[in-house]
């Protein structure tokens, strides 16, 4: 396991929900980070079948261009009613005619299929949010980890914080939607915290207990 002896890095990624979040948990640690967007680096494409294979194009993608080490995010939501669907085309189901992505049409879209596969009830509507973290440098190296929340799709959408998909997605043990809780309660972590709440904080927690403490 190689670790992170620098505390300058790039975020690989173009989105602004996600760069946020990954600012929140790096901010406290004393990162500097610029992102992909900043930087104005192409978007690479997500040609991987794996959650793992998607965040290793997204890094090194990152890491080449900057010359610095970079962390990607890939993630999705994993319906059981669904045979696993959207999973890492989770993104994909929000694209629209015009090319943008627009997610109350995914969440639609989430809930025609839920509701066509017949899975009406709570214990029918199981799902996880997996996310996978890669930090990549630029000769190439990465380390790869993975963060999972279970939970279930809630209809109708409930909630305006967080981004994409948290306004349906209500973890267990929980009463609120993730689009119904702030930041700090939906990652549920701070540096040196037993616990995580979100895929993104555990897979967060796994980085920075492998790869930054001694
Ligand atoms: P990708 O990792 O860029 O392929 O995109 C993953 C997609 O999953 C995002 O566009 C979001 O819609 C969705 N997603 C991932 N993490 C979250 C989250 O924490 N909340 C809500 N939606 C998420």
């Amino acid at each position: 396991m190689r670790k992170l002896d620098t505390k300058t890095i790039v975020v690989a990624s173009h989105n602004a929900g996600k760069i946020q979040e990954i600012r929140d948990l790096i901010g406290p640690l004393g990162f500097t980070a610029k992102s992909a967007a900043d930087l104005n680096f192409i978007e690479p494409d997500e040609t991987g079948t794996t959650f793992e294979e998607n965040a290793a194009i997204k890094a090194l993608a990152s890491a080449h261009a900057s010359g610095l080490p970079a962390l990607s995010d890939d993630s999705g939501l994993v319906i059981d009613a669904l045979g696993g669907d959207p999973g890492v085309y989770t993104a994909d189901w929000a694209e629209t005619a015009d090319g943008t992505r627009d997610f109350a049409i995914a969440m639609r879209k989430v809930e025609t299929a839920l509701e066509k596969a017949g899975a009406t009830t709570p214990e029918s509507r199981t799902a996880r949010f997996v996310s996978v973290l890669c930090l990549a440098w630029p000769d190439g190296h990465t380390e790869l980890f993975r963060g999972e929340v279970e939970g279930t799709v809630v209809w109708p959408p409930r909630g305006s914080q967080g981004f994409g998909y948290d306004p349906v997605f209500q973890p267990k043990g929980y009463q609120t939607t993730f689009g119904e809780m702030s930041a700090e309660q939906k990652h549920g972590w701070r540096p040196g915290d037993e616990q995580a709440l979100s895929h993104r904080a555990r897979a967060f927690k796994v980085f920075v207990e492998t790869c930054l403490e001694a």
